[in-house]
């Protein structure tokens, strides 16, 4: 089987803040297709992610085996100059051209992408509602500002079936109107307030009220806080006995999050902004996270989170992928969770709850009662949805 071509979408979506996944689709001279994402729907980036899978495309894929998934790695690893010391963008493009040629050997074989990982370990897999500060809904996108709030988007959640929710408590400031399409992360830098913990506090003192003891409640700071404020908002969510804290400190100096995890009783979570082993292995030999949170589209896709995912389990690390792109990253989340034994919970995005998003592909696996299944169709378990793709730019490689 050899690559014949690849094509790119760098979306822009109909949506009310910038929401750009980009799409690949490698086709092959068999007929079989593989599809693909690059991890950069959300923040600044995605055009660079779509631009560095064209000239990865042009430089080794035509006419390249797509099932030799760990010499293309290898080789777009090494032979790129910029793989052996990329971030997002480099990793993002190499995450999509290797999730598309995993999609294209479950087509091949005729099997889900879970059966070639090592078949199914988790036939259901808990769910949480994930950043129920933009409101929880299909229709809703605003910045939740009041603490009673809090607690009723969150029993909106739990009324639909989740038993576990996540919440950033500071993203949207209560005295001013925060606008969402510019980006709304704050950075809480150094000591805060007393004004500001208790913001924290009384937002998650409503969510723990409205849902009761036996909902699990996670904590997402978007590495807004430094170790200060970060051990302040982590003596909040002790008292509320939190699931676990995510991204409490940025990612540039590992040493920050040993701080946070040596001074906070909840178990600590990362991993979105990090890729490869090579990137988590400092956080494993510290033991500073106790669930890390791979994204398929930046990690390196299949074939690296699968590595990455085995070595977390070395260290008793248990798993959430990351999941905040099209229903491609999301499948693609779903297939590697189905499979590996230290899976602990998936992330179901309220950007997945959008009719924006949601068209986007033919199909479209919502959770049931809380939980997710892996699909069950060969590859990925997905297609595009050629109604949208006429709407976008493409770019063609051959
Ligand atoms: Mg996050």
């Amino acid at each position: 089987m050899k690559i014949r071509n690849v094509e790119i979408w760098d979306t822009k979506c109909d949506a009310p803040m910038p929401w750009n996944p980009v799409l690949i689709r490698i086709n092959t001279d068999e007929g079989i297709s593989g599809l693909g994402e690059v991890g950069l729907a959300y923040g600044a980036g995605h055009s660079g992610g779509a631009g560095f899978v064209k000239n990865l495309a042009e430089r080794y894929l035509i006419g390249a085996d797509p099932l030799k998934t760990e010499a293309l790695w290898d080789r777009m690893f090494r032979d790129t100059f910029w793989g052996q010391g990329g971030g997002p963008v480099v990793f993002g493009a190499m995450s999509a051209i290797d999730i598309a040629c995993w999609d294209i050997r479950g087509k091949a074989l005729n099997v889900p992408v879970y059966q070639l990982l090592g078949g199914k370990t988790n036939e259901s897999l808990r769910t949480y509602a994930s950043q129920i500060q933009f409101g929880w809904g299909p229709d809703k996108w605003e910045a939740i500002t009041k603490a009673e709030d809090y607690g009723r988007e969150a029993a909106l959640a739990v009324a639909e079936g989740y038993d576990a929710v996540k919440v950033d408590p500071i993203m949207c400031p209560p005295d001013q109107s925060t606008n969402l399409s510019a980006g709304a992360f704050k950075t809480l830098v150094g000591i805060q307030k007393a004004e500001v913990i208790r913001m924290v506090h009384d937002r998650i003192s409503s969510i723990r009220h409205a849902v009761g003891d036996d909902v699990d409640i996670i904590i997402e700071l978007h590495c807004s806080p430094s170790v200060a404020s970060a051990i302040q908002i982590g003596n909040v969510c002790e008292e509320f006995n939190c699931m676990y804290m995510e991204e409490p400190v940025h990612y540039l100096n590992a040493a920050l999050q040993k701080t946070v995890t040596d001074h906070v009783k909840i178990p600590m979570a990362a991993g979105e902004r990090l890729y490869t082993r090579w990137g988590y292995r400092q956080y494993f030999e510290q033991q500073s996270l106790r669930l890390i949170q791979p994204d398929p589209c930046l990690v390196g896709g299949i074939t690296e989170a699968k590595k990455v995912c085995d070595y977390a389990g070395m260290y008793d690390v248990t798993v959430q992928m990351h999941v905040c792109g099209s229903p491609v990253s999301a499948a693609a989340a779903l297939q590697i969770e189905a499979a590996i034994p230290n899976f602990q919970i998936h992330e179901h995005h309220t950007i997945n709850l959008k009719q924006y998003n949601r068209e986007i592909c033919m199909q479209d696996y919502q959770p049931v009662n809380g939980q997710m299944t892996a699909p069950d169709a060969p590859g990925l378990g997905v297609d595009l949805n050629e109604k949208f793709l006429a709407t976008q730019d493409k770019i063609v490689v051959a």
